[in-house]
């Protein structure tokens, strides 16, 4: 298995960016999630290894992998553990983690960790890429992209990206500035409008072959959500 995408979910910002900055000087894309229920959501979103701190806020680290294993998610996970009472329990193997590095780490010891992981990933037998069905449309988290009865619809990276996100929350409103935080990310300096424009296109997209454009809802003054089957 090729590792590409890394989601590093860890609250100390300077450790978190400091992995960062190494992973993605070997090659690495990665997506950082400075708490629990961030760090859930972008693993199950197709990431290929979790850099998981076990202290993390709003939700712990055991937690997140035990939840992530109850769905049967095989996800690989790194854990990034500090004190000794943590250690006992990653190593007991109690909660699935594949693998653990204990804080002081040097980030080069973390790629090498991942990079074995992933050796050993790929000896495991694929499992299946995650597909979100709704209606007649298709969303492959594995390949980027969404079909209407199998035809592609050629959606710009951003755009598939603002539907996932949508999509893998059905129900929930999500603000506009939620969505540009999301899929744009911390650091984009543009307007909230960009999400309307994208909302468009993708609506379009939708529309063009099945009229489903009604998947996207807009919710008046906040932002959008994704219609509930
Ligand atoms: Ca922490």
């Amino acid at each position: 298995m090729a590792v590409t995408r890394i989601v590093v979910a860890e609250d100390d910002a300077s450790i978190r960016e400091l992995l960062v900055h190494h992973l993605e000087r070997e090659g690495f894309r990665c997506e950082q999630a400075a708490d629990g229920p961030a760090a859930l959501r972008l693993a199950r979103t197709g990431a290929d290894v979790l850099v998981l701190d076990v202290g993390l806020p709003v939700v712990d680290g055991f937690d997140i992998v035990r939840a992530l294993r109850r769905e049967g998610c095989e996800l690989p996970i790194l854990v990034l553990t500090a004190r000794s009472e943590e250690i006992d329990r990653v190593v007991g193997l109690e909660i699935g983690a594949d693998d653990y590095v204990v804080k002081p780490f040097s980030p080069r010891e973390v790629v090498a960790r991942i990079k074995a992981i992933g050796r050993r990933a790929g000896l495991r037998s694929q499992s299946a890429p995650v597909v979100l069905t709704y209606d007649r449309l298709e969303i492959d988290q594995a390949a980027r992209e969404a079909r209407i009865d199998g035809v592609e619809l050629g959606l710009k990276p951003r755009e598939f990206a603002l539907l996932l996100e949508l999509a893998v929350n059905p129900g929930v409103a999500l603000s506009r500035a939620t969505l540009l935080e999301r899929v744009w990310g911390f650091d984009f300096d543009g307007d909230e409008r960009t999400v309307d424009v994208h909302v468009r296109r993708v609506r379009l997209r939708l529309d063009e072959r099945a009229r489903l454009a009604s998947l996207l809802q807009t919710v008046h003054g906040f932002g959008y959500k994704f219609a509930r089957a």
